[in-house]
């Protein structure tokens, strides 16, 4: 006897099978006005029309009815610091003054396992409200913070990549490890957590600024010894930062090339920010499949500058893999969708454009894939793992209003979505299956 499938979830179903850019709007992607999603397993059992899957289920079957509501892949954010929610809107300065006078104090604090612990909860019941079902997160210097966080998150079934931050310079004493001790206690960590059931570590040194040459070979050591273990780390956001690193680095041809010279480049590294890069950086990450990660919210709110979308997709130029987050807390929501409205106005200064359609592929199916998990995550197919998104585009009396004028029209919906939706759209959040948040 196969399992009998657990529950089924009907509504307006919205999934990508590809990048609207490469294969159009139409073909890109699925819409079933009374669609039908079948959970099993804490994974997705079958996708089709309501009405020729209800009559072949059991009667007992649970179904979850959202007539109204738009039902997507669960969204995903693709940078994120989970010892920032008591530093996200701390006022008045750029960078590198930000980190030292807010972040780096703190962090301090994640030493202790019970603060860890209590921020860890906060942090997911924080991404479940707002749909997030999948992040690359940042942890603190302390193995503690991540033991933390993967604790929460096996708790919850989330899939979850995460890192102890490496940083053996240009920090407060409480938050410095050395080359020797963040190799070691990286290697315990990912010994004790990747691969346990949807956990996923990423070495993760802060950026060039913190890390030494000894401590850059040793985060490579660790790529060289898991290389299925993911990267993370960031890279040219802030002049100053990026003037900085060249005076520490002084035989480096560019900022990329601190990473690059030890190997730390490729297809699982993941580029936080990357706004001011030269041509030769763009050639560098272009070949060697890394993913730059654009973090509007950011962008705008420490001031750093604008990512430029265009230039990053241009296919005659040095086509880079684009991810998208939230980078809380120099961001400034952990809404993906507030992220979203952010990403428009970034790229409208630039005399750009975001179409609603590509805006949803990217923080799905688009963010799947640069993180390599789009067999398990992304999309609402079967054998997917069954995290899902519930969303209301009339939310609030504004968004109501403004859906009066729109009938029948998925991509100026998302639109409204995207640019005035945020917590208050998301009716309800699956993770592996279980509805662990509803509103
Ligand atoms: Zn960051």
């Amino acid at each position: 006897m196969p399992p009998s499938p657990s529950r089924a979830i009907r509504g307006r179903l919205l999934t990508f099978s590809g990048d609207p850019a490469e294969l159009g709007a139409e073909a890109s992607h699925r819409y079933l006005e009374d669609g039908l999603i079948v959970l099993e397993d804490g994974r997705i059992a079958r996708v089709g029309e309501a009405r020729n899957l209800l009559p072949e289920l059991p009667a007992t079957l649970t179904v979850d009815h959202y007539p109204e509501s738009l039902i997507m892949p669960g969204f995903i954010d693709l940078h994120i610091h989970y010892p920032q929610t008591q530093v996200i809107a701390s006022y008045g300065a750029q960078l590198l003054d930000w980190l030292q006078t807010y972040t780096f104090v703190e962090e301090q604090k994640f030493s202790d396992p019970d603060h860890a612990a209590t921020v860890a909860r906060f942090f997911l019941d924080e991404l479940q409200r707002n749909g997030t079902t999948t992040a690359a997160v940042y942890c603190t210097v302390h193995p503690e913070s991540v033991e933390a966080f993967f604790t929460e998150s096996a708790r919850r079934n989330t899939r979850m990549i995460a890192g102890k931050v490496l940083m053996d310079r240009g920090a407060p004493e409480g938050l410095l490890d050395s080359a020797q001790s963040g190799y070691d206690q990286s290697k315990a960590l990912i010994a004790r957590w990747h691969g346990r059931g949807r956990q996923h570590y990423a070495v993760t040194p802060r950026f060039a600024i913190t890390s030494t040459e000894a401590q850059l070979e040793a985060a490579a050591a660790l790529m060289g010894e898991h290389p299925d273990a993911h990267f993370q780390t960031h890279l040219s956001e802030n002049l100053r930062e990026i003037e900085t690193v060249k005076e520490l680095f002084p035989q480096a041809a560019s900022y990329t090339d601190v990473y690059d010279r030890f190997g730390l480049l490729g297809p699982r590294a993941l580029f936080g920010h990357c706004i001011h890069l030269e041509d030769g950086e763009r050639a560098r990450l272009s070949e060697s499949g890394s993913v730059v990660v654009f973090c509007p919210t950011s962008n705008l709110f420490i001031g750093s500058g604008l990512f430029d979308l265009e230039r990053a997709r241009d296919p005659v130029g040095h086509p880079l893999r684009v991810g998208m987050a939230t980078d809380v807390g120099g961001g400034t929501s952990y809404s993906m969708l507030r992220t979203l409205a952010e990403a428009y106005k970034v790229l409208q200064l630039q005399g750009q454009n975001l179409p609603a359609l590509q805006a949803f592929y990217q923080i799905t199916l688009g963010n799947a894939r640069a993180l390599g998990l789009d067999q398990n995550i992304g999309a609402l197919e079967a054998g997917r793992d069954a995290d899902i998104v519930v969303l209301d585009s009339r939310a609030t009396p504004a968004m109501a209003h403004r859906m009066e004028t729109i009938q029948d029209n998925l991509a100026e919906e998302l639109f409204v979505l995207m640019t005035l939706g945020d917590d208050r759209s998301v009716r309800a959040t699956y993770i592996a299956g279980e509805r662990l948040h509803s509103r």
